[in-house]
């Protein structure tokens, strides 16, 4: 397999490689190890070409050092992509090339699922490298992070209220929830478990119902959602969903959820900051999965109880990252970007 160098300024290593014999195409970024080896999922997607590819390996895998830097995992960031479409390249053969892949870098990179990538496919993977987490439980991973990560952000969510409205009592807060998979319906779950008022939508209406029967909650249009009177937009769908056409709709006053980059732009989160709406940056509300895998590496192996505690810990992250907000005059997205930089830099500092 010809594996290749790619210089990039700031990252620690970049490596492409093109197997003619299984068809693999891939890129894996290793961003920064000062916290520990790079851990990120592997993302298989059909990008239009190999720039775009790097483009995004490289966006992600920054986002991961971020991510864990402020999760304290003990981890790096990193990240995988294999450039096809899933519905046609996916191969034993691709899985075993992209393990030797990912081992050639001697565990500087751990990978982990993503878009379009599921445990049988990483199960594969796992013969040709030992470096892959979020395996099932029976082999000795963590398991689904999704519960993990509905954990988190439901903590999260009731320490932005406790901030913006004095109170993390939810029995008289209302909150919209884009999207009830995994992350969603859980998070719905807990949410009226709280007596909050809830409103869901999804892109799948059947499973839109499913959720608003099974939990109380109120179903509205894909449109709708945007417009809801509510106290909390819970995004935990697709990313950049707070945008220019999104953003004068939105009657809240705290935007927090799962997804990952909910801010389309930059200038989005200076925008909400603007206005008064207190924002939950979602590389810091959404880590509980993240701090799942992590614990994995923990002496001894996987231990929920240990996972949980840490999880617990995203409230007092989140208000880090407000106050440093509040006292700089700044977005609360780059605030926790500086909180993340400057974890980094003590680190490295020794
Ligand atoms: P999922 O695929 O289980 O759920 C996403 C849901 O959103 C699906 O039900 C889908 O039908 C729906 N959806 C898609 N487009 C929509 C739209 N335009 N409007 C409304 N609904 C729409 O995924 P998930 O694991 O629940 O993850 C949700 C989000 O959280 C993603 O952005 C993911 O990247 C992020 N995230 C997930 C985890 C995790 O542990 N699963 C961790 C960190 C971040």
């Amino acid at each position: 397999m010809d594996i290749i160098d790619l210089e990039v300024d700031g990252y620690e290593r970049v490596v492409r490689t093109h197997d003619g014999e299984s068809g693999l195409h891939a890129l894996i970024a290793v961003h920064d190890t000062t916290m520990g080896p790079a851990l990120g999922g592997m993302r298989m997607w059909p990008y239009a070409s190999e720039d775009e590819a790097l483009t995004d390996v490289l966006r992600l895998s920054k986002g991961m050092t971020y991510k864990s830097a402020v999760a304290h995992t003990g981890l790096g960031g990193g990240k995988a992509v294999v450039i096809g479409d899933p519905n046609e390249i996916k191969s034993e053969a691709l899985f075993l090339a992209m393990g030797r892949f990912v081992d050639s870098l001697g565990g500087k990179y751990i990978t982990a699922e993503d878009v379009n990538i599921a445990v049988p496919d990483l199960e594969i993977v796992r013969r040709t490298t030992k470096y892959v987490t979020g395996l099932s439980r029976e082999d000795g991973g963590s398991g689904n992070p999704s519960p993990y990560t509905a954990y988190g952000v439901f903590l999260g969510l009731c320490a932005a209220c406790e901030v913006k409205f004095g109170s993390e009592d939810l029995s008289s807060r209302s909150v919209a929830v884009q999207g009830v998979g995994a992350v969603g319906s859980a998070l719905v779950r807990r949410l009226r478990e709280r007596g909050a008022k809830v409103w869901v939508c999804d892109v799948r209406n059947d499973r839109a119902r499913e959720v608003g029967d099974q939990y109380g909650a109120e179903v509205v249009s894909m449109d709708a959602i945007f417009d809801v009177d509510a106290d909390v937009f819970a995004p935990c769908a697709l990313g950049a969903v707070v945008n220019d056409a999104t953003i004068d709709r939105l009657n809240v006053e705290i935007v927090a959820g799962g997804a990952n980059n909910v801010l389309h732009e930059a200038r989005h989160g200076a925008e909400l900051f603007r206005r008064g709406v207190l924002y939950a940056p979602d590389y810091v509300i959404n880590a509980g999965g993240i701090i799942n895998v992590s614990v994995e590496f923990a002496p001894g192996g996987y231990d929920q109880e240990t996972s949980l505690k840490k999880i617990e810990r995203i409230p007092a992250a989140l208000k880090e990252v407000w106050e440093i907000s509040a006292s700089q005059g700044i977005p609360a997205s780059d605030a926790a970007d500086h909180l993340a930089e400057s974890i980094l830099a003590e680190a490295r500092r020794g």
